[in-house]
């Protein structure tokens, strides 16, 4: 989104590199990823010397998703492959261990150390995927997407180390602000719930119980005593906002309101966050650092905190969760570390 194909000098060192190195003058290196979140990781770290093709758009569901034949043709042309790993793309990981006998393919989430990693009852010999919720472990994602397209394109290594680091720094300015309002939600307000267990990092690294209606995966169906079990919940103890998701239906959300008010007790939707995928093509929330940025700010807004207006950055979508404009913020200048 930030016009990475239009810096002309980027493009031509990357030409004389690639002569040099004995790559055809007019390969970009290409870069497929499955989530939006991976992608623009590689976007922030590889600038204008990679493309890169993201599988699954807004709205998507990673849990669920099957590649198309399109994506397996772009697959296999890749120069690198990246994608997430911790079983977060369940139904790609037979293709994803056959193309990564052919080509570069990395599980980026797979690079974090164990001891960060949390478990879950869903899936006892595996790790929840959901990393990305924390700006601070994500940061261990993009450093192994540096070093994975280091090992791709060596040529750039200066040039992805310095983007790298100073993306970095952006995602630790994001964690303080995380922090700071999250922290301000009054402790017995720190609840979220939620239409499935996305949020399961993000409850741990700022105090919050996460209760989501389907577990870990969006594969399994929700069954009707799960639902009345969470409607008494939200009436025992006065839970008066529900969230919903970008990537998952919100029929068990919806169901949980009307099972709170058919016993008297109000629940609001505090608003939609997105868990799995990224906001509309073009729009800040389609970066990651507004994805979250959009999360933290609706969560402490809706939980009775007065956040900035439009949050960390004045770019999101006018405080309404469901019209933030696609290209609404195309007008704003680059960050400070576009420094070409
Ligand atoms: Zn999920």
């Amino acid at each position: 989104m930030f016009g990475r194909r239009s810096f002309i000098f980027g493009s031509a060192t990357t030409a004389v590199l690639g002569l040099a190195s004995g790559v055809e003058a007019s390969d970009q290196i290409t870069v497929v990823t499955t989530t939006g979140m991976i992608a623009d990781a590689a976007r922030q770290v590889g600038g204008d010397v990679i493309t890169v093709q993201v599988l699954m758009g807004p709205g998507v569901d990673p849990h669920t998703y099957r590649q198309t034949r399109s994506d397996i043709v772009a697959l296999t042309r890749a120069d690198l492959v990246l994608w997430h790993g911790l079983y977060l793309e369940a139904q790609m990981e037979v293709l994803m261990a056959d193309l990564a006998r052919k080509r570069p393919v990395v599980a980026v989430a797979e690079a974090l150390p164990r001891d960060v990693l949390l478990g879950h009852d869903d899936y006892a010999d595996k790790f929840d995927p959901h990393v990305w919720m924390v700006p601070t472990l994500w940061a261990d994602v993009v450093a192994e997407v540096c070093r994975a397209l280091t090992e791709v394109a060596p040529q750039h290594a200066d040039h992805f180390a310095a983007r790298a680091a100073a993306h970095t720094a952006e995602l630790n300015r994001l964690a303080a602000y995380a922090t700071a309002q999250l922290l301000a939600v009054p402790e017995p307000a720190r609840v979220l719930v939620t239409a499935h267990d996305a949020f399961g990092y993000f409850g741990a690294a700022y105090g919050f119980e996460v209760i989501g209606i389907q577990g870990i995966s969006t594969e399994s169906e929700v069954g009707l005593s799960r639902v009345r079990s969470l409607v008494e919940l939200l009436v025992d103890r006065g839970i008066d906002a529900v969230f919903v998701e970008s990537s998952v239906s919100d029929r068990n959300i919806r169901a949980l309101i009307e099972g709170a008010a058919a016993k008297g007790h109000e629940v609001a939707i505090g608003g939609e966050l997105f868990s799995d995928a990224m906001g509309p093509e073009g729009s800040y929330e389609s970066t990651y650092i507004g994805m979250i940025d959009h999360n933290v700010t609706v969560i402490a807004a809706a939980l009775g905190v007065a956040v900035p207006p439009r949050g960390l950055n004045g770019l999101l979508g006018l405080g309404s969760w469901h019209d933030h404009g696609i290209g609404q913020h195309r007008q704003h200048s680059p960050p400070l570390w576009c420094h070409w």
